[in-house]
């Protein structure tokens, strides 16, 4: 077999080794069918088990009740943007939104093209360095929802809990945290989240949506554009991407079998600790970007003393074997994203490599 490197990247992102194996496995022919799951009729009595045992999975991770409908789309988070505004904003076409950099800001954009957006809190002046306190938020009591972003992506800072917004819907955009750890999904009208940060590879965005909710979907919507005909197809209005839900199934089963998210929660707490941990004690060497009780879980960022050593150090890390940890242009320095699927060791691996490059430079 080929050499794996250590896979950093923000996203698409690593997938769990016995995953891929699995369906390396599964490949030239799906258990008895004769073919893999790419050739297979969505429509199928195969991808039918693969579909439905995924949904099963993902309300067994969540403890996910029958008030909720899970719908895996296409179009990626992005298209999550415009969706929940379309759908979920009338009558009242107000909506509350968090901005906590450039993802929330995309949303805004799109939710701004339906109705009027209310900027509830921001961490924009400090280069979203940081997550907005909730004695800061300016919430409307009559907004249709309140959207927000759990995790950061580009800037490293995530919610430790989700805003109290009290009887209005809560929407998040989960992208880059969903299933890092358990929440409790009664506390939302919708999460939504993309594939291929912490879940599968691209092409799906799970949809959880309180079924309440699917009344305001007007049936002037476009078709493909509204919840309620994916949810009343059971998300099988038009093909879905069948192989990467059949990969999202088995990312589910091997959650399952860890022993669920409270366990795959406290590894990636001991993860990031010996990262954090670390650059703190590094005497100002690295230095992370973002506010300490805010920072993430997933993607953790830094900066060293100048651009010429973080140059130099992305080099010397990529020619090593530790791929992706290049930072967002808008944050600079470095980022590792250390997402579900991504080993201890690794992350060990990377300090012993960053310890060196400090004693050398
Ligand atoms: C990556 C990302 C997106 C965009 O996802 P696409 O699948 O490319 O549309 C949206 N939100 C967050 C938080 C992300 O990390």
């Amino acid at each position: 077999m080929k050499k794996r490197v250590y896979n950093f990247s923000a996203g698409p992102a690593i997938l769990p080794e016995e995953v891929l194996l699995e369906a390396q496995e599964d490949l030239f022919s799906y258990k008895e069918t004769g073919m893999s799951v790419m050739e297979m009729s969505h429509r199928s009595k195969a991808y039918d088990e693969i579909f439905s045992g995924a949904i099963n999975d993902l309300k067994k991770l969540l403890n996910i009740g029958d008030n909720y409908d899970v719908l895996f789309l296409q179009g990626g988070a992005t298209l999550q943007f415009s969706m929940v505004p379309l759908n979920l904003m009338p009558p009242v076409n107000k909506a509350d939104y968090i901005n906590t950099g450039a993802w929330s800001k995309k949303a805004i954009k799109e939710a701004k093209r339906v109705g009027e957006v209310n900027i509830a809190g921001t961490s924009e002046d400090t280069n979203f360095s940081r997550i907005p306190k909730q004695s800061d938020l300016k919430l409307n009591p009559d907004a249709s929802y309140v959207h927000f972003t759990s995790n950061n992506t580009i800037f490293g800072t995530e919610f430790k809990n989700e805003p109290e917004v009290g009887n209005v819907p809560l929407v998040c955009d989960a992208s880059s945290d969903f299933l890092h750890k358990f929440i409790d999904v009664n506390k939302y009208g919708v999460v939504y989240a993309g594939a291929q940060k912490n879940m599968g590879p691209a092409g799906a965005t799970v949809v959880i949506i309180k079924k309440d909710l699917l009344e305001r979907s007007s049936d002037k919507l476009h078709t493909y554009l509204n919840y309620k005909v994916h949810s009343d197809g059971a998300s099988l209005y038009n093909t879905p991407p069948t192989f990467t839900v059949y990969i999202i199934g088995l990312v589910y089963k091997w959650l399952l079998n860890m022993g669920g998210l409270d366990e795959m929660y406290k590894r990636n707490v001991d993860k990031a600790n010996i990262l954090y941990d670390y650059m703190d004690a590094s005497d100002g060497f690295y230095k992370g970007t973002a506010a300490k009780e805010d920072r993430s879980l997933m993607n953790v960022t830094f900066r060293l003393p100048n651009e010429e050593l973080e140059k130099k150090l992305i080099a010397e890390t990529n020619a090593a074997g530790f791929s992706g940890l290049k930072g967002h242009r808008s944050v600079g320095g470095l980022r590792a994203s250390i997402y579900n699927a991504f080993p201890q060791k690794g992350v060990e691996d990377l300090v012993e490599f960053m310890k060196d490059f400090k004693k050398n430079n």
